[in-house]
């Protein structure tokens, strides 16, 4: 089993893991299941969880993990009302609008870009700006040519011709995923030019508990481990903001020194990440109780993503499930583990019992606002 000697962020020796998964499945944020264990240390000395890169995560990302490439417009649904669907990239352009006033004519790098999705559509809204693109993979190119110049970005490392370059970095979902934390922060910090303003936003642990337990996000932070991140690399923070995005930090720092260290205070938080591990060990015997309540009737499991995911890794006969649901239209039509994923309107009738694969803060008040289903007798599953 790799294991995990030293913190990503402050480099202390790291104890025993606090969580180890109690099998050798994982799922990724990208919903595919591997066949290794998920851990997860915590570091007293910054406040960070880590779990270790599995084998190869670089080739992962390079080749293998290209989220969201079969088209220019699939996206993740960020949030589902039932009649309004509000996708991420939109979600994240206008968030960033509201919070970061951007001068004219700025210069603007998305950092690890992906697609360039909301980087495009900022870009149409605000036609004087200046953007570049970078990402740790060759995979994304056909998608920028189509908006962009190879001046304009670059893969692997940052050039030093973009040295103290940017006004703006801008970072969505990225740094969750790298190993090599420190360095990546410095290189940012690197093409910010002084005063310039990284922008990014990680996922909330604290506020969305899968995140424990995904396997290739190597980094889960604290608004503890944040500081200490940023400030060590000369960044000053301006704000961490834990209520805009019901599970994201969305995190604004300055190119400026930072006056002083913020004092990690890591016992309210070795407490917390106990509680989240030890509801992570209990989660397998849940939902197969849950199982032998229900025997001998076809079940569905809502969610196609990564809880949905993980619930059914969990199950001991998944034959029985006979189908996904999910309201993202674009991943209705698409199979997790051949079974289908279909919209709340198509559940057969005969189907009473339902795993719902969802943030369990917001999963009750997702299914209640399901309108379809509001004359139906469901026994709902919830994590
Ligand atoms: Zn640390």
């Amino acid at each position: 089993m790799t294991t995990l000697q030293y913190c990503n962020i402050c480099n202390q020796k790291l104890g025993e893991p606090i969580y180890v998964s109690p099998r050798n499945i994982s799922v990724t944020s990208n919903a595919d299941i591997v066949a290794i264990p998920t851990q997860v240390y915590f570091c007293e000395t910054c406040g960070h969880l880590e779990t270790p890169p599995f084998d190869d995560l670089e080739s992962y990302y390079d080749t293998g993990y290209n989220i969201l490439t079969d088209s220019d417009d699939e996206d993740q649904l960020y949030q589902s009302i039932d009649g309004q669907k509000a996708f991420r990239a939109d979600f994240q352009l206008e968030t960033l609008l509201k919070k970061q006033t951007i001068s004219p004519n700025a210069k603007i790098l998305d950092f690890g870009s992906g697609k360039g999705t909301t980087l495009r559509r900022l870009a149409l809204r605000r036609p004087d700006i200046a953007y570049s693109l970078f990402d740790v993979s060759q995979a994304y190119v056909p998608f920028w040519e189509k908006f962009a110049t190879p001046d304009q970005w670059a893969t692997y490392t940052l050039p030093e011709t973009w040295d103290e370059n940017f006004d703006l970095v801008i970072s969505f979902y990225v740094l969750e995923h790298v190993a090599e934390l420190q360095e990546s922060v410095k290189n940012v910090a690197r093409v910010l030019k002084p005063g310039g303003v990284f922008y990014f936003i990680v996922p909330n642990v604290y506020a969305n508990t899968g995140d424990f337990v995904v396997v290739d996000h190597v980094n889960h932070f604290s608004e503890e481990s944040l500081h200490y991140l940023l400030e060590r690399s000369q960044l000053s923070v301006i704000e961490i903001d834990k209520t805009t995005h019901d599970s994201a930090f969305i995190v604004t720092a300055q190119k400026t020194p930072p006056s002083a260290y913020r004092v990690v205070e890591s016992s309210r938080l070795s407490q917390q990440v106990n509680q989240i591990s030890e509801y992570w060990l209990n989660v397998i015997e849940q939902v197969q109780a849950f199982e032998t309540k229900h025997p001998d009737k076809p079940v569905a499991i809502y969610g196609a993503g990564f809880y949905g995911t993980y619930i059914a890794t969990c199950l001991t006969n998944l034959s029985r499930v006979r189908c996904f649901i999910d309201q993202n239209p674009y991943k209705q039509n698409e199979k997790i583990l051949d079974i289908p994923v279909i919209a709340p309107k198509d559940l057969p009738e005969d189907i009473e019992t339902i795993y719902v694969g969802l943030n369990p803060r917001k999963a009750v008040a997702t299914i209640d606002a399901i309108s379809v289903w509001s004359e139906r007798h469901h026994s709902y599953f919830f994590l």
